[in-house]
């Protein structure tokens, strides 16, 4: 059920910048490389149900989700198409995604065995995940793999349909690590193929490796962060193998504007005092948005100007300091553009010292998502 917005803070998706990436990803890809739309986190925190339609009208052939939970919501809005969950699902829970054909990652044996003895009433689609040196989840060895694999021929509502690996350097300056995981990721591959004859998707490449190296990515390629229109490091930014349209921007509106004499603090702490006469403007966005108080001396944009948050940032509003009055409502970006200006999500992520996927996640649900 949607609900009224009363609130004037809001983030801003562009779902025709994720159509746009999406095609331009495509271009560069072999024509029999699929698209795998990565929506986990609520859609990297775009909403997931919204970029879901989005990406699938765009030409992706399939969803991929990290939990159950987030399938469901999709399969709850409707959406058909085949969604892939990356983590671990407890067996008990496997007849709930076998009932709303969800593909599972799997990669224990036990984890087969136990599926097996539930008696499915929906037979299940599995992934099977190696760990070819990202060191999360995944099975290593060939060992491992002539185990499950055995575990699953012997399954009779447990259907492999694909194989994968994920790439934890794929987007540094060095290849070296990159290519050690793509050897062992060879390596099983051929084993594998030596014992099991019935096809399967193969997919290894997240957003970086696929850009880097669009020809290498067998059936599909899973495009998470640069199809909300995200470089996945400054190495692949500066590479420019792809022009990318960032989807989302994050706005305010002034709530109050006054002016102050030189001598006056704004804030819990009283940090930031004023050295001559100020104008200072609140916005009803604060930390419990996600707009956390290390934010303090960001900047923001206001009739087409930058203009720094002062004093420190409260629960719900943050003050900056304006360069004129300016009336109550007018527009504040905080991520985006207006005019020639441009604050990117990149300049946030390092304004936090973090990378920029982290950026649009941590923007809390209170913010509502608006679509154009
Ligand atoms: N594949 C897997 C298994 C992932 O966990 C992720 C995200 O972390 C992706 C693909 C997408 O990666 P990226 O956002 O770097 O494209």
């Amino acid at each position: 059920m949607s609900r009224q917005i009363y609130r004037s803070t809001w983030a801003e998706v562009d779902l025709n910048a994720i159509g746009y990436n999406i095609s331009e990803m495509r271009k560069r890809l072999p024509d029999h490389c699929e698209v795998v739309g990565v929506v986990k986190a609520d859609g990297y925190g775009h909403g997931a149900p919204a970029v879901a339609e989005k990406a699938l009208e765009a030409g992706a052939a399939m969803l991929a989700v990290a939990l159950l939970e987030e399938a469901l919501v999709l399969r709850e809005a409707r959406i058909t198409a085949p969604i892939l969950v990356f983590g671990r699902v407890a067996p008990q829970d496997v007849p709930v995604a076998a009932s709303q054909n969800i593909i599972l990652t799997c990669f224990q044996k036990e984890w087969v065995h136990e599926v097996n003895q539930l008696n499915l009433p929906y037979p299940v689609d599995v992934h099977m995940k190696w760990d070819t040196g990202m060191g999360r989840v995944g099975l290593r060895t060939k060992e491992e793999l002539a185990e499950l694999t055995e575990e699953l021929r012997n399954s009779k509502r447990i259907n492999l349909t694909g194989v994968y690996t994920h790439f934890a350097t794929a987007d540094d300056a060095g290849f070296e690590y990159f290519k050690m995981q793509n050897n062992r990721f060879d390596y099983l591959l051929q084993f594998f193929k030596s014992i099991w004859h019935k096809p399967v998707d193969v997919h290894i490449g997240n957003s970086a490796a696929s850009i880097r190296f669009p020809e290498r990515m067998y059936d599909h390629m899973r495009f998470g962060v640069s199809m909300y229109g995200l470089y996945p490091s400054d190495a692949v930014k500066a590479e420019r193998d792809i022009e990318l349209q960032p989807a989302f921007s994050l706005h305010s509106r002034l709530a109050h504007v006054k002016r102050l004499a030189p001598g006056e603090s704004i804030s819990y702490g009283a940090t930031y005092t004023t050295d001559e006469e100020t104008y200072i403007g609140t916005i009803p966005i604060g930390y419990a948005d996600g707009w956390i108080r290390k934010l303090q001396g960001a900047d923001v944009l206001v009739d087409g100007k930058r203009m720094p948050i002062v004093g420190r940032i409260t629960m719900d509003q943050t003050m900056i300091k304006l360069d004129q009055a300016y009336p109550v409502g007018t527009q504040v970006t905080l991520i985006g553009k207006q005019g020639d200006q441009e604050i990117e999500v990149d300049e946030i992520a390092e304004k936090l010292e973090t990378i920029n996927y982290e950026i649009p996640c941590m923007i809390s649900e209170r913010v509502p998502r608006k679509y154009k």
